[in-house]
């Protein structure tokens, strides 16, 4: 039964958390640790991993709950959402259709390609026409009964995504006794679902992906609409976005190729290269008190390189 797959598939042990032993870290005396949540996923290498596999957990069993058995998500072209909702839908033997933003590319990038494959019904709408698909009679309009569908925001962000991503912060406290968890922002959901985790237990730093200084008020909605409650002791960076959201540095992508030579863990550019960067910069810059236990949760993202490098012709 269906029920019971998808239990199975998410009983799964903590994901590991692994300490990087370096000269930085080392001279400032902390400890840095990474939440290898990249390794929570479907199979290795798999779109459905990460913050996603965490976002998507409550969202699949209320799916199934309400007896819907067709997911319909939205995402951009290259959204690790779009090709996490795919992968899961296939893998739990839901029909899935993705809402993509912007006209559809002559080729299709590896994303689209592998939400293809896994049987996803791609529907491409003009940007202007997205920014109104939360407007009711939207899914209508496109000849799609929303009532037959079970319906998952762009990028996930719901109260059962936070509910998810709480259980990554309770297993970090298993595990460690942290006095920082950062975690890279790109809708706020994963970073106020761990702050819902950690209870103001220790200090929570969102690094923001894109410009602007949206998150901090993001994040407080979030947690107040699906937890009625506050906490203190979290804030978001806003300068680590190297010149917005997918937009990149040489000094980045030199940062991505160094972390991996030297760590053996691969980083993707959009998040968690950045998340990374940023955390190596602050422990140069002293803004962490001496004596402190660092963790950088890796929410995964790694199918995303692939479009990143036909994007920008580059090899990471
Ligand atoms: C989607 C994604 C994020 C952003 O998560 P939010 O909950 O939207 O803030 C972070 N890291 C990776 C790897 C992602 O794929």
């Amino acid at each position: 039964m269906a029920a019971q797959r998808i239990e199975e598939l998410f009983n799964r042990p903590a994901s590991p958390v692994e300490e990087l032993h370096g000269a930085l870290s080392e001279s400032a005396g902390l400890r840095l640790f990474v939440k290898r949540d990249d390794l929570l996923a479907l199979s290795p290498g798999s779109a459905f991993c990460g913050n996603k596999w965490r976002k998507l957990k409550y969202n699949l069993l209320a799916a199934q709950e309400q007896g819907k058995r067709h997911l319909l998500t939205f995402g951009g072209a290259y959204s690790n959402h779009l090709a996490a909702v795919a992968e899961a839908a296939q893998a739990l033997g839901f029909q899935s259709t993705g809402i993509v933003r912007g006209e559809e590319p002559a080729g299709l990038n590896p994303t689209l390609r592998l939400a293809r494959a896994c049987g996803m019904q791609l529907q491409y709408v003009s940007r202007t026409l997205y920014r109104s698909k939360a407007a009711p009679g939207f899914l209508e309009r496109l000849g799609i009964d929303s009532g037959s569908v079970y319906m998952i925001p762009e990028g996930g962000t719901n109260k059962l995504a936070l509910a998810g991503c709480r259980e990554l912060a309770e297993e970090i406290l298993d595990q460690l006794s942290p006095d920082y968890v950062l975690a890279a922002c790109g809708t706020g959901g994963t970073l106020a679902g761990i702050i819902t985790g950690l209870k103001d237990r220790c200090r929570v730093l969102g690094i923001s992906v894109l410009k602007g200084d949206i998150h901090k008020g993001e994040v407080k909605k979030l947690l107040e609409a699906h937890q009625g409650a506050a906490y203190e002791h979290w804030g978001v960076l806003t300068n680590y976005h190297h010149g917005g959201y997918a937009k990149w540095t040489p000094e980045l992508l030199e940062f991505i190729r160094n972390f991996r030579s030297d760590f053996g863990i691969a980083l993707d550019p959009i998040y968690t290269g950045k998340l990374c960067y940023a955390v190596f910069d602050l422990i140069r810059g002293g803004y962490f008190p001496r004596g402190a236990t660092l963790v950088a949760v890796h929410t995964g993202g790694l199918q995303g390189v692939a479009g990143f490098e036909e994007r920008f012709g580059i090899k990471l």
